[in-house]
């Protein structure tokens, strides 16, 4: 018998085994993992491993898929089913399969559960260890490449149920310095108390949205001023608008930060006709 895979509740050959394109772990990294050397057939420092799978998953809010009896009782039926007894066995579980929106899924769907089983040569290991390795070093940037559309978006995802249970749409981002970054699946403005357009430059860590470069192309075009330049959440409560862009959203007023009215609590002007502008210049670059 070949490398077997768990998938599900089912065990199956390991070059047939996949998982649904909409799992929000494909989709959202939104998912765990865990790995075990095995010695001899045995998970290896079994107790710790077991521990850190239920605080990372109780941290993201994932039930345990199973009991950790029945968890062990699957891994070690993968371990044996691939006779493998030098090796690691990888358990992955993802928040399950969802129509994808950023935040939870609102009707409950079971954890999805990957296992897989893989021979390793201790011998070579053991000459590896015998030789030494040597390193090299790299700026610590886990994760500071918000400028690229990857789906390692489990802090997104994060941040939008923190919205979602609040009441709101959408979640903005502050940094260290207690300026707004972007959302959570937009970009973030204001109208600033003079009239002035205001969102966050692109040196800062952020997605440059395509809605938002389109929309500043609109804004001179239609003579209003603009400035790239960060603003704190105090100072978009004290705007005269705000508001958010994105594919999803196209321009979205804002009426409240942190349940803090923003203006006089309505959609303002300038973001309701920068959105029918911006609509009217998204159709006449439509293809
Ligand atoms: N920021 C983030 C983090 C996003 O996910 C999105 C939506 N894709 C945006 C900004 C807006 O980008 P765009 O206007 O290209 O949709």
């Amino acid at each position: 018998m070949g490398r077997v895979a768990y998938v599900n509740g089912a065990f199956v050959p390991h070059a047939n085994a996949t998982v649904h394109i909409e799992d929000r772990g494909y989709q959202f990294a939104d998912a765990v993992y865990e790995v075990w050397a095995l010695f001899d057939g045995k998970l290896a420092d079994a107790e710790g491993h077991f521990a850190r799978l239920e605080r990372s998953l109780s941290e993201l809010s994932i039930p345990m898929p199973m009991s950790r009896a029945a968890l062990t009782l699957v891994l070690k039926a993968a371990v044996r089913r691939n006779r493998v007894r030098e090796g690691l066995v990888y358990l992955q579980v993802s928040r399950g399969v969802a129509t994808r929106d950023h935040a939870f899924p609102t009707k409950p769907v079971r954890p999805a559960v990957v296992i897989t089983v893989k021979g390793f040569d201790r011998a070579a290991s053991e000459a590896k260890a015998a030789r030494g390795v040597g390193v090299v070093t790299t700026p610590e940037n886990r994760w500071g490449r918000c400028d690229i559309k990857t789906v390692g978006l489990l802090p997104n995802a994060l941040a939008k149920q923190k919205a979602r249970e609040a009441g709101a749409a959408e979640a903005w981002f502050v940094d260290d310095l207690g300026f707004v970054t972007e959302g959570a699946s937009s970009n973030a403005w204001i109208v600033d108390a003079n009239g002035s357009l205001r969102t966050r430059d692109t040196n800062a860590n952020i997605l440059r949205g395509i809605t938002r470069d389109t929309l500043l192309d609109v804004i001179r075009d239609a003579g209003l001023t603009v400035n790239e330049r960060p603003f704190t959440p105090d100072e978009a409560v004290a705007a005269k608008e705000a508001f958010i862009t994105g594919a999803g959203t196209l321009v979205q007023p804002v009426i409240a930060v942190d349940g803090r009215v923003v203006g006089d609590g309505a959609p303002g002007p300038v973001a309701m006709r920068l959105r029918s502008l911006y609509i009217e210049r998204a159709k006449a670059l439509a293809i």
